[in-house]
């Protein structure tokens, strides 16, 4: 079998590549390996660069009623007290409606949801779009790339001019291309869970106290995804203790949801969830190229998992796209697909690795750092729009020592208007998105 373009790996950032590859008449094959929807979480929030990117695939239209708009976060610091309910000691909102863009929002939507979306999609491009499920890429032979279809239980030999390995994090792609992964892991776990919530509980939020962190994302249809820290190694001892253990802590966090919480009734749809984080040394070799999980991960403290994977595609994508159109189907070009993202992807694994720093320690003194500069964040106009410009994608407004002193508190706030009109000059130009047209 021949295609242009071979997708290893079906997840959202193989379909999203698909869609931007099949739109522009590049033929495209992607290899899924899961008969189904998969049961376990994964990422849910869409940031405002890659609302805009399903904007220019033409689904943005059916995502916006499948998903729930966040305008900004809430971040509350708790104390607990003895016998009776935590005090509030900090409050802070991180509002995206600071950005000067249409997409000026966030967006919770099921992960399956978008994925069926985006194959729905790509499946409108039927002469240019083949998806083959469930078939597991398993390497190469020569030149072909060996996929093994479990239904039909026979291996496909398929030769691409391009191979994407988009597998997510154990990707056999990643390891064709003799590249290995250095991991870093966290001193905590998340367990993670959706259930449902008050139809007025609409805004996203973080809940800490000294020991204990909380994220809450409302999803459409009265659901909520919620994310518990727990240090690392700590789940199985939790499960020992009984679901109470778990109902008790989400009703002293949040008591809004102390009715909710009580749907579960055991550990079941409970997830265990382990961040890590890594980057590979480079993304492109020969004609193969990595795209998202499979060349980096992300701690999801800023909630960027799944952002990386389609801006990725993005970029690929349109770099697959112009090479076609322009007869310039050669391996080199890909270089340009790595110049692009890698230095974004290393920006934003270190920006959720800092946040989660901010939550990794149970003492007083890193509690007093993290609320001091979540609150700075909110009163500084100049650190708030830095801070929603580098999480939405959209751009990139790199913090100064300045910016820092500021934060911490050991220089004034500012209160000008002025970074809100500044951001324009941050935000990513078409040519630095797609640097190549300029050779046209
Ligand atoms: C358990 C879990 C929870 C997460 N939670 C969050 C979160 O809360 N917030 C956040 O921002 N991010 C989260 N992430 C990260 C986020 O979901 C990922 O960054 C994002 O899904 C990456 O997209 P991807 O397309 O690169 O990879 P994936 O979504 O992993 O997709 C890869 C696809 O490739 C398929 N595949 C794998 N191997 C093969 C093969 N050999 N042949 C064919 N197909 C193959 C897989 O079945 C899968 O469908 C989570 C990830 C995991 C694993």
């Amino acid at each position: 079998m021949k295609t242009e373009v071979l997708v290893n790996g079906g997840g959202v950032g193989g379909l999203a590549l698909a869609v931007k590859l099949a739109s522009q008449g590049v033929h495209t094959t992607v290899v899924e390996q899961l008969k189904a929807e998969s049961p376990s979480y994964k990422g849910e929030l869409l940031q405002p660069k890659t609302l805009a990117i399903l904007d220019d695939l033409g689904v943005l239209q059916e995502v916006l009623p499948s998903g729930h708009a966040l305008d900004q976060l809430q971040f509350i610091e708790l104390e607990r007290q003895v016998n009776t309910s935590p005090k509030t000691i900090g409050q802070s909102n991180m509002d995206y409606s600071l950005l000067q863009s249409p997409y000026n929002y966030a967006l919770m939507i099921p992960h399956e949801k978008l994925k069926s979306i985006l194959l729905h999609k790509a499946n409108e491009y039927k002469s240019y779009f083949t998806y083959i499920q469930p078939a597991r890429f398993r390497g190469f032979e020569g030149d072909k790339a060996i996929v093994r279809h479990s239904r039909e239980d026979r291996d496909y030999h398929i030769h691409a001019s391009f191979y994407v390995g988009a597998e997510g994090r154990t990707s056999p792609t990643r390891q064709a291309m003799g590249l290995s992964v250095k991991n870093r892991t966290y001193n905590h776990h998340f367990l993670t869970v959706t259930f449902s919530r008050p139809e007025d509980f609409i805004d996203g939020k973080i809940v800490t106290t000294n020991h204990r962190f909380l994220g809450l994302f409302p999803l459409p249809n009265d659901q909520i995804r919620t994310v518990f820290l727990i240090k690392a190694g700590a789940y199985k001892e939790m499960k020992k203790e009984g679901i109470e253990l778990f109902h008790n802590s989400y009703a002293e966090l949040c008591p809004e949801l102390q009715d909710h919480v009580l749907e579960l009734e055991d550990w079941k749809r409970i997830q265990l969830m382990i961040p890590n984080m890594y980057h590979v040394s480079k993304y492109v070799s020969g004609n193969m190229a990595l795209i998202g999980d499979a060349a980096h991960a992300v701690h999801p403290m800023a909630g960027e998992g799944m952002n990386l994977a389609i801006q990725d595609a993005d970029v690929l994508g349109e770099l697959l796209g112009w090479m076609k159109r322009n007869h310039k189907f050669d391996n080199d070009c890909l270089q340009w697909y790595e110049q692009v993202r890698r230095p974004r992807a290393q920006f934003l694994l270190n920006l959720s690795h800092l946040s989660a720093l901010a939550y990794s320690f149970p003492y007083r003194f890193f509690r007093r750092i993290r609320m001091k500069s979540i609150e700075r964040i909110e009163q500084d106009s100049k650190l708030h729009v830095k801070q929603m410009l580098n999480i939405s994608g959209l751009g990139r407004w790199d913090e100064n020592a300045i910016d820092r002193f500021v934060q911490i508190g050991l220089m004034p706030k500012r209160s000008s208007g002025r970074a809100k009109d500044k951001q324009m000059e941050y935000f990513f130009q078409r040519s630095e998105d797609y640097p190549w047209e300029r050779e046209e």
